[in-house]
């Protein structure tokens, strides 16, 4: 049965945390990202697709760590995998076996993944896929999609942002670096293109080539709208790249849940390198650069130093690597339609929501990500999916009235399912936002 709206969840304790974190985090939190309203949730701990509060409130967990936890929270054979590995220890200089495991796993999977290097986050594995670009061709600049989120490596956060001078909205964006505290100049090597503009992606390749490494393209970017790349856009990526020889690196650290071979392929898209992360630690930190062999050649061969280092201390931990692999494997084809079809009806769902009410509201997506735009159009590119303040107040009002329904939607970002979801826990996420577009609309 769908319950109905109650109050808001109860915040005593985590009222009293965050009294205690507000004098030993700037802002009272460790990552700018955690969502708080108008203070966050201490977690007590997760089950499945639930987390459970310090207050005992128990909410369906929409964001699941930002898309991580593809297993939601406690999945037992990660759980098991996990703690029977660190009787061993937990990190070493030297190799273990289990690395060669989850590399083994995405080269098996991942078409365009000949050869792998593992990471700590998808910040670095983004960071050593440009430098291995740049590298391979001798390079510096780089071309990204305006407004996508690649992580906080310099030249992946520049552009990540509108530039707040530019008016005319037929004019080339400039990559101006989203915060304070990186450097002007990283926009003299950072050149952005909108999403699905394929005039725009042609023109800019044609004047920057010899002078450009690299497009770096989420193929489903979130930030931008999380919409799907056209096939035009896709073709004429593909052409125009392989004639300059500009390589192309798909970021599926978000994307990679996509589908068992990952997103790219489901674009007709095939990178030179890709970026992973996210669900391939199994909700350990982890990153991943993998590619055609012969680019990934630059962080070393049998025989020659390589062009590129690539280290870390904690890079390739056994701890990362088994959950990784052990996630990765219980995410069989069978699990992978599971979730598609849990999308397809949410989305569906929420959709016919929105027609029944004439709501000015849309969604996008694919498989087991989701986003809902207070928007009546669905936005083709990141400027129309920018939200201005008044929209930015219907989302959080959303949020709040979600909550009231026992439901933790992500206020700007895609919203992820699990596999321990079923389609009560959808018909619940429907049957909430249904109620809001009723007490919104009247
Ligand atoms: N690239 C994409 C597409 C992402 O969505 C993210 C994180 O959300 C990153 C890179 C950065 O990954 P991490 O947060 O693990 O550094």
């Amino acid at each position: 049965g769908i319950q109905a709206a109650q109050a808001l969840p109860a915040r005593t304790k985590s009222t009293r945390l965050f009294s205690r974190a507000m004098p030993v985090f700037p802002g009272g939190v460790t990552r700018a990202t955690v969502e708080k309203d108008p203070i966050p949730f201490y977690v007590a701990y997760g089950e499945g697709a639930y987390l459970v509060d310090v207050d005992g409130n128990r909410l369906l967990d929409l964001n699941n760590n930002f898309t991580t936890l593809i297993h939601g929270h406690g999945f037992e054979p990660v759980r098991q995998a996990a703690s029977d590995l660190m009787r061993m220890g937990t990190c070493f200089a030297n190799p273990t076996q289990h690395e060669i495991g989850l590399a083994e796993l995405l080269v098996d999977r991942i078409p365009a993944i000949e050869q792998v290097r593992f990471v700590n986050s998808g910040t670095e594995a983004v960071m050593f896929a440009i430098k291995a670009a740049r590298a391979f061709t001798g390079r510096p600049g780089i071309v990204r999609i305006e407004g996508a989120y690649h992580g906080a490596y310099d030249w992946a956060e520049a552009g990540q942002a509108v530039d707040p001078n530019l008016s005319d909205r037929a004019a080339i964006p400039r990559a101006i670096p989203a915060y304070h505290g990186t450097p002007a100049s990283v926009a003299d090597d950072v050149h952005l293109i909108r999403f699905n503009d394929v005039n725009g992606l042609e023109q800019r390749l044609d004047a920057l080539r010899g002078r450009v490494a690299c497009v770096l393209i989420d193929p489903m970017p979130s930030r931008a709208g999380l919409i799907h790349p056209t096939a035009t856009f896709v073709e004429t990526l593909s052409s125009v790249a392989r004639k300059h020889g500009i390589l192309i690196i798909a970021d599926e650290v978000l994307n990679l849940r996509q589908g068992y071979a990952g997103a790219s392929p489901r674009y007709g898209l095939t990178p030179d390198l890709v970026t992973a992360g996210k669900i391939i630690g199994g909700g350990f930190p982890i990153g991943a650069v993998g590619g055609r062999e012969e680019v990934m050649r630059v962080f070393g061969t049998q025989v020659n130093k390589p062009l590129l280092p690539q280290g870390g201390t904690f890079s390739a931990n056994p701890v990362s690597m088994v959950a990784g692999r052990v996630a990765m494997e219980a995410m069989t084809h069978e699990n992978f339609n599971h979730l598609e079809a849990l999308g397809e009806r949410v989305r569906v769902g929420l959709e016919s929501s929105i027609s029944r009410t004439d709501a000015p509201f849309c969604v996008t997506g694919a498989s087991s990500l989701f986003r809902i735009h207070p928007k009546r159009l669905a936005p083709t590119e990141y400027r129309e999916a920018l939200q201005n303040d008044a929209q930015d107040r219907v989302m959080k009002e959303l949020a709040r009235h979600l909550l009231q329904w026992g439901i933790l939607l992500p206020h700007g970002a895609a919203a992820s399912l699990s596999t321990p979801m079923t389609n009560s826990d959808i018909d619940l996420i429907v049957a909430a936002f249904d109620d809001f577009l009723n007490v919104h609309a009247a």
